[in-house]
């Protein structure tokens, strides 16, 4: 087990990277305290800027012998308001303020968006939601290209910020789903994930699917629910995404205050159920952007998270904008952990039972993960090409690490992901009985297994996907 670590940690940790901890010593010291997903928001910084990032970020990785996933988060539809004068403003309940089509630095009277022609789609009475809906602002008429407003909600109006319109879905239709350009940058850096914003059907993930095969890449794509449309077709979006982000930051403005933990469960019980992974994001240690200590609100969050089911949890701004970076990732691998221990006796999924599939992965998975628990295994050995069977292992939430040996070093870091995977690179070309000898001294050397404790070995013939039909019982030696 790695040694930062006394205990083996399931849960996957996110951290988004950001100018408060893009540095090498930084960025290695987070690795170090156990990021195991590095995001990328698009929404900020150049292209340029996040390809040196990224060159960092793999440079940490190598020097520390560490596995780390990098995922691009894309803008998607989202809008933006432009540029102020001052960087900043103070907006007052009841005054008068105007929101325009064009792009020109904002003042007191109004400020510009970064939709082409929003006064061309929103109606009196429509909501427009400012920063995570700190700021709320009432349409009272729009017209050529100026969206006259009442402000309900005031307080300090910051650049750049963005907006949601939870009443006024089709607003957003002339937006354009994704960037190309963010795409091609994913591609070319051959990253692990591309993060889907504001999904809002399975289509957009075809679509997005279809780019990127255009492309000649076929990289994971995570669908982020951050709006109605995404709630209400959240089944056929899962079952086409590689995984899901509860995007809790856009979500809690979207929908009705006070719903978001029921949809919080809901999106993980059936993200999980169908075998892929589920972040949960957004304000989870919030005040650690300033404070040395999360609040026992955010503590209990983190925990809940865990035991609803999720696979990741992440950070956003704790890490990218925060005074102790390095301090959030390591009180989130502590949370974790801690939350972990009450898994057996608080987490839901660990009260669900395989049901019966005609899949023969699958129930090999089933097979393994009941032979683990009754034997009390140290650790299931997956051998596997494209990771799929430790990802179906994963879902049924097993009580002893996933070792999950690929011969693809992109699979290896894909399934930093993965909730309760450890994945081994094999090198050699050799025999299966090779290959399970050294899984077998690799779980022993990392310090998963002990002699004489049992293991449970799943295989199939090598280099071929999706042909796991074999389960051993192993016995460290
Ligand atoms: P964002 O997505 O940080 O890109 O907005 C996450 C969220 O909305 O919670
Ligand atoms: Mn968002």
């Amino acid at each position: 087990m790695p040694d930062h670590e006394e205990k083996f940690r399931k849960t996957k940790v996110i951290a988004t990277i950001g100018p408060a901890c893009d540095c090498a010593p930084t960025l290695q010291a987070m690795i170090s305290a156990g990021m195991n997903v590095a995001r990328l928001n698009m929404s900020h910084g150049s292209l340029e800027s996040h390809a040196s990032t990224l060159q960092r970020l793999r440079r940490a990785a190598k020097t520390l012998r560490a596995t780390l996933a990098v995922m691009v988060d894309t803008r998607g539809r989202e809008i933006r308001i432009g540029k102020l004068a001052g960087g900043k403003i103070l907006l007052e309940r009841n005054q008068r303020y105007c929101l325009f089509d064009e792009v020109r630095c904002g003042d007191q009277s109004g400020v510009g968006t970064t939709h082409p022609n929003l006064s061309a789609h929103v109606k009196v009475g429509d909501r427009v939601l400012i920063d995570d809906g700190q700021l709320e602002l009432i349409v009272l008429s729009a017209a050529a290209g100026r969206i006259q407003c009442r402000v309900e909600c005031g307080g300090l109006l910051y650049d750049n910020k963005g907006v949601n319109l939870p009443d006024n879905a089709a607003a957003y239709d002339c937006l354009a789903v994704s960037d190309a350009r963010e795409l091609e940058f994913a591609v070319a850096h051959e990253v692990e994930y591309i993060a889907a914003s504001f999904t809002r059907n399975a289509d957009e993930i075809s679509a997005m699917r279809a780019q990127l095969q255009q492309l000649g890449a076929d990289i994971p794509i995570i669908a982020k629910i951050e709006n109605r449309d995404g709630v209400d077709n959240l089944n056929s979006i899962i079952a086409i995404a590689n995984g899901v982000m509860v995007a809790r930051g856009d979500l809690g403005v979207e929908l009705k205050m006070g719903e978001g933990p029921t949809i919080q469960k809901r999106i993980i019980r059936a993200t999980v159920s169908s075998g892929k992974p589920v972040i949960t994001a957004t304000q989870m240690l919030d005040s650690m952007e300033r404070n040395p200590r999360p609040t026992r609100a955010e503590v209990s969050d983190v925990a809940n998270a865990i035991f609803d089911g999720t696979s990741a949890v992440m950070l956003s701004g704790e890490t990218a904008a925060g005074s102790r970076p390095v301090e959030a990732v390591r009180t989130m691998v502590m949370l974790a952990l801690e939350a972990e221990a009450g898994l057996k006796q608080y987490g839901y999924l660990q009260q669900i039972h395989p049901s019966p599939s005609n899949e023969i992965t699958e129930a090999v998975a089933q097979a393994a993960i009941t032979m683990a628990n009754h034997l009390k295994a140290a650790a299931i050995l997956a051998l596997t090409e494209t990771g799929l069977t430790s990802r179906l292992i994963s879902k049924y939430r097993p009580q002893c690490p996933i070792l999950a040996i690929t011969s693809s070093k992109q699979v290896v870091r894909r399934l930093a992901m993965n909730w309760g995977v450890v994945a081994i690179h094999y090198h050699g070309g050799g025999s299966d009985e090779d290959k399970i000898q050294f899984a077998m001294s690799r779980a022993a050397q990392l310090g998963y297994v002990r002699v004489n404790d049992l293991m449970i070995l799943t295989a199939g013939s090598s280099h071929q996907a999706g042909s796991t039909n074999v389960i051993r019982v192993l016995s460290a030696g």
